[in-house]
């Protein structure tokens, strides 16, 4: 699907519109007319902060795979393992009531993988339900009768992360490391006053930290090694096929006022749902870059972001330095800098695996 913004028109419009409505956002008076206007974009962009996405009022990839999957309220179709898997709120809502019952769902991605199935059959055993991992409605009614009432949808409560988890006092001699540098291609990402790319910058850095990485002993693989376009799913996709520990995105940021800046860094969160050890690892990197470059540090924050909701490894996205940044296109033309953000982050993944 392509992607959406405000001022487009025709049947995407209407699908999107509809789709909006159907989950009780306001499209505006004129409804569902096809008219991606400020209405529909004030739409998206509330569903978009709702489901812990970027909030630009873009229909992209993410965000329409989101909204395709907000539809379904548990019980409403059939969920099993397939490939590819069911995706989706009925899923999420699942995984969240069989990890509250104690059955291990693995992380509350909301991807029906092979944990999601283990925990079915789990609970099917001990309910004393036919036992063939298929989710009805009926397996459903059973599992809300055990589930006491408000205990697992309690969106106040933060689940640490079931994915192996906090995994410390490991060589990166023995760990592969899946670097994704952002953008690429047509995709060039933000841009400095004078003309660079965040692209070319983000493939710079994810370069040097791979060559960092690799003469440490650590195996690393690369989502992209030069200027192209990598789609959004195919990124944590590639890190999932080479079995990687560490998933590390790499972007810059941006801003209209020259004056923003700091060291921002994401982990996965999901409606209470949170990935602990990538709490943990942003929270390195942070420390570690704002401490090199002498920058202010954001607090690192959750997020749904696809790339840290698909990969099945720890993953973090960590924005270095707002290129945006008064004269910091000239600093980072020479490569000094862009050599520290690499230092920096190198720094924190050692730490957070001492
Ligand atoms: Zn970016």
């Amino acid at each position: 699907m392509k992607t959406l913004k405000c001022g487009d028109r025709g049947k995407e419009v209407l699908d999107v519109q509809s789709r909006l409505k159907s989950l009780d956002y306001n499209v505006g008076i004129d409804g569902v007319d096809g008219l991606f206007g400020r209405d529909t974009e004030a739409a998206i962009k509330l569903f978009q902060q709702n489901s812990g996405l970027i909030v630009d009022g873009i229909i992209g990839e993410n965000t329409w795979c989101e909204l395709v999957e907000s539809r379904y309220e548990p019980g409403e179709r059939l969920l099993y393992l397939r490939i590819p898997p069911f995706r989706g709120a009925d899923v999420l809502t699942l995984q969240r009531s069989l990890n509250c019952l104690g059955f291990n769902a693995g992380p509350e991605d909301g991807i029906f993988g092979a944990k999601t199935e283990g925990a079915v059959l789990d609970f099917q055993k001990n309910a004393g339900l036919v036992m063939d991992g298929m989710v009805d409605d009926s397996v459903i009614k059973v599992m809300a009768k055990v589930t006491k009432d408000g205990e697992p949808h309690n969106s106040e409560a933060k689940i640490p992360d079931r994915n192996g988890g906090y995994a410390s006092g490991r060589e990166l001699s023995e760990l592969t490391i899946a670097i994704d540098p952002g953008h690429g291609g047509k995709d060039q990402g933000a841009c400095t006053a004078d003309g660079l790319r965040e692209k070319d910058i983000n493939l710079e850095l994810g370069k040097k930290l791979a060559r960092m990485l690799a003469a440490a002993g650590a195996t690393v693989t690369m989502t992209r090694d030069m200027d192209q376009r990598v789609s959004l799913y195919e990124r944590p996709a590639a890190a999932n096929h080479a079995g990687a520990d560490i998933f590390l995105s790499i972007h810059h940021n941006s801003h209209e006022n020259p004056k923003a800046q700091g060291v921002a860094a994401y982990y996965f969160c999901r409606q209470g749902y949170y990935s602990e050890a990538g709490r943990v690892l942003a929270e390195h990197i942070v420390d570690r870059i704002s401490g090199r470059l002498g920058l202010p540090l954001i607090p690192v924050m959750g997020r749904n972001y696809a790339v840290l909701r698909e990969t099945e490894m720890t993953a973090v996205m960590v924005e270095p330095l707002f290129i945006t940044a008064g004269g910091m296109g000239e600093k980072l033309a020479d490569g000094e800098l862009i050599g520290l953000e690499a230092e920096a982050i190198f720094q924190g993944l050692k730490e957070y695996f001492a």
